[in-house]
């Protein structure tokens, strides 16, 4: 059992980042997670059941051909970025509108 030294809060034997105010005792500063909500989703491919990882953020632009996306890029039409998260077993990828927009 140790203390954080930013906020006093006591952290766990094992741990390395205080859970209440971020502060990381490997790198002695408090760490920011600026993509938290977009990777806070926790999403397990529906065919392999292992989670799903944030791959960041994809940009539509012009010049991609709509039909590589066939149906979903009706989703694309009014949108201008997207989560994309991708299954590290079979490669499936998957779009999400970003949370806070
Ligand atoms: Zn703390
Ligand atoms: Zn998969």
């Amino acid at each position: 059992m140790t203390h954080c030294p930013n906020c006093n809060e006591k952290i766990e034997e094992g741990f390395e980042v205080c859970w209440k105010c971020n502060y990381s005792l490997t790198e002695q500063k408090i760490i920011e997670f600026p993509d938290e909500d977009a990777s806070s989703r926790n999403l397990n491919c529906l065919r392999c059941c292992v989670s799903m990882l944030y791959s960041g953020k994809f940009k539509f632009h012009e010049g991609v051909n709509p039909g590589v996306f066939g149906n979903i890029f009706e989703i694309f039409l009014n949108r201008e970025s997207f989560d994309l998260y991708s299954c590290p077993k079979c490669g499936k990828i998957e779009f999400f509108r970003p949370l806070n927009k």
